[in-house]
């Protein structure tokens, strides 16, 4: 079986630092490696505006936006498709037939679903379409039978429903889709990378991103107001790591090689925490080593995305071809979805020869 990846980002934003650990700097890597067939890119404006349909004007702002931070990352578009989701309209089509595949109660138990529901105050008036998003995300799956899906671990909760759906329709209809799997971070801190309010996930809704574009300034002024330890007052306090937003992004980000570059005192991070736990090191000079570490790697990404930012036209001209090159794939399997739920009837003569018989007599 061939190997297919899809994933995608909501338009509702710029791209930020969980995102590039949770799923972009990993989608890179995938591509570069040479194993995957296919690699779709979603921007999901049609999910976004399950919960923005007041605010369409948002998501139409973000599209170009997110499009230059998958540039910026290092997608290819002569090795990755990047489409926008609704210039695919089969994929509503998809998401239709699969709605009656699963129960309502289903939907509820969904973990994220929940979490999302309440960070918006839906409780008591949840838009059906939002409501649904997992099946539409099911859609986009399976559209291009992908194999493959690179997410953070909020998403592992569709993953799951997108099995059950591709399980529930081959056995009812006949073997058609494909399972996917997804493929989660392998430093475990990455799969849910927490704001710099020290939030349980740095998020887009939640303003408390340093996002790819951000300037040198902005980043040094977000990364010098992080949450740390609120028990570590004097530098000579024993501070804590467990919980400590500076020690979890350092986790995620700080190789040996930038101990030698920028803090040649120390060898490895096992020896900052250390110290930081015994006492005597402050938070100003563990939140400056961030700073130039997250410095380092974002250098080479905006330097990038300002080359692109040139020539806003070709970027549209990759999104263009590239929901046209996704809509055949979508299309395609489309056809094989309603061939085993036998209403392809125009392309199927046995539809018409049945009832001719039927009638003749
Ligand atoms: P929104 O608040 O609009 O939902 P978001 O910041 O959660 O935005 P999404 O577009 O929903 O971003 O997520 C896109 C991808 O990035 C998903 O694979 C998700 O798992 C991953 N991701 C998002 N935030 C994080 C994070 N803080 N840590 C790791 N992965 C993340
Ligand atoms: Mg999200």
């Amino acid at each position: 079986m061939s190997k297919i990846i899809l994933t995608g980002d909501r338009p509702t934003g710029r791209l930020h630092l969980g995102h590039y650990v949770g799923s972009l700097k990993r989608r890179v890597e995938l591509q570069n490696s040479g194993e995957y067939e296919k690699i779709l890119i979603m921007i999901a404006d049609a999910q976004a505006l399950t919960d923005n349909f007041d605010n369409p004007e948002k998501i139409r702002q973000n599209i170009i936006e997110v499009a230059l931070d998958y540039l910026s990352v290092g997608l290819d578009p002569n090795v990755s498709t990047l489409f926008i989701q609704s210039q695919i309209p089969e994929l509503t089509e998809f998401t239709f037939y699969y709605m009656n595949l699963v129960s309502v109660a289903r939907l509820h138990r969904n973990p994220t679903v929940k979490a999302e529901i309440q960070l918006r105050n839906f409780e008591s008036n949840i838009p059906a379409g939002f409501f649904c998003y997992p099946i539409s995300q099911a859609a986009d799956i399976t559209a291009f039978k992908a194999t493959t899906v690179p997410v953070g671990e909020d998403q592992l909760p569709m993953i799951e429903q997108t099995r059950e759906i591709v399980r529930k329709f081959n056995s009812i209809y006949s073997e058609t889709l494909i399972e996917p799997e997804a493929l989660l971070p392998e430093n475990s801190v990455c799969m849910r990378l927490p704001g710099t309010d020290g939030k349980a996930k740095m998020s887009k809704s939640l303003g408390n991103c340093i996002y790819l574009a951000d300037t040198p300034e902005e980043i040094r002024q977000k990364i010098m107001s992080m949450f740390t330890d609120p028990l570590h007052i004097q530098v000579s306090d024993p501070g804590h790591i467990e919980g400590n937003t500076v020690f979890t992004y350092l986790d995620a980000f700080c190789q040996d090689k930038h101990f030698e570059q920028f803090l040649p005192e120390y060898n490895n991070l096992e020896e900052l925490k250390e110290h930081y736990t015994r006492g005597g090191l402050g938070d100003v000079k563990i939140k400056k080593f961030l700073n130039h570490i997250i410095q380092s790697e974002l250098e080479p990404i905006r330097a990038k995305r300002k080359e692109y930012e040139k020539d806003i036209s070709a970027v549209y001209d990759i999104l263009k071809a590239g929901s046209e090159n996704a809509r055949t794939i979508a299309a395609q399997t489309l056809d094989e979805v309603k061939r085993a739920m036998k209403i392809n009837y125009f392309d199927d003569t046995t539809f018409i020869q049945f009832h001719t018989q039927k009638y003749k007599m």
